[in-house]
């Protein structure tokens, strides 16, 4: 039994004020919510205040990004152990805009999912094909490659705790998402290969979320396919009202 898991990626958005009164607005109506898992990932600079803000509730803390390195001379970097220390549980990795902006390869995620699940924290592993890959007819193919290349090397007890997200590039902070099924035939094919990697068993509790787009409008009939249990969420997430409507649906679902 999957649980919904609802993730807030803020990007580079919100300061220290707007981010806790939006923690505090979220803390209020996640008192009455149950059976989804809930995080935000605020800019890492925002960490430990927004840590400070919801610790003891409901509400999850996640990072946006971290290095493999344990310590050392890595200008600009944060590391698994710092983000332990301000409270975060969860951290995205190899998000389409790290992969095409930031050059972050499979390799790389994989290098950071190993140093993440060592240190105890839960990857959001993220995979995705372009528009030009879609068309092409080589979403499935482009999709396999980035998860055999991300997951490389894990344990199947490891691969049952790592988060993923499929977000179709094509459908981020775009407002184009993808329809129903053709999210969840990506998502099937996904715990397929699972399947066949780490057997059934533990293909069955991965977490796979959706992103792209994902809005109150849409939530509910995304998360209603058998295949999508939750979404990572960009724009909805930056207000208290869009990001709780997707929590809502996932509650009404209950898978
Ligand atoms: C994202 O950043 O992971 C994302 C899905 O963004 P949006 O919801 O804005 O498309």
């Amino acid at each position: 039994m999957r649980t919904f898991f609802i993730a807030g990626n803020w990007k580079m958005n919100l300061i220290r004020e707007s981010s806790v009164s939006l923690v505090r607005q979220l803390m209020e109506t996640l008192t009455s919510v149950s059976g989804v898992d809930v995080a935000v990932c605020p800019p890492s600079v925002y960490l430990q205040e927004v840590g400070n803000t919801l610790r003891g509730s409901s509400l999850r803390l996640g990072a946006q990004n971290v290095s493999a390195a344990a310590e050392g001379a890595f200008t600009g970097e944060i590391s698994c152990g710092m983000l332990k220390d301000v409270g975060c549980q969860y951290v995205i990795l190899g998000h389409s805009e790290r992969r095409t902006l930031y050059g972050e390869t499979d390799a790389m995620v994989n290098e950071k999912l190993h140093a993440v699940l060592k240190a105890g924290l839960i990857p959001i592993v993220c995979v995705g094909e372009t528009l030009a890959q879609r068309e092409a007819g080589e979403t499935q193919k482009v999709v396999r490659e980035q998860c055999t290349g991300s997951l490389a090397g894990l344990t199947g007890e490891q691969m049952a705790k790592t988060v993923l997200a499929y977000e179709p590039v094509w459908a981020i902070g775009t407002g184009k998402t993808a329809s129903p099924a053709q999210a969840e035939e990506v998502h099937a094919d996904i715990r397929d290969l699972l399947s066949s990697q780490f057997g059934a068993a533990v293909a069955n509790q991965v977490v796979i979320q959706y992103g792209g787009s994902v809005k109150a409008d849409n939530a509910a009939e995304l998360l209603g396919q058998p295949n999508i249990d939750g979404a990572l969420v960009g724009g909805a997430s930056l207000k208290a009202d869009s990001f709780l409507a997707i929590v809502h649906a996932a509650a009404a679902i209950r898978k």
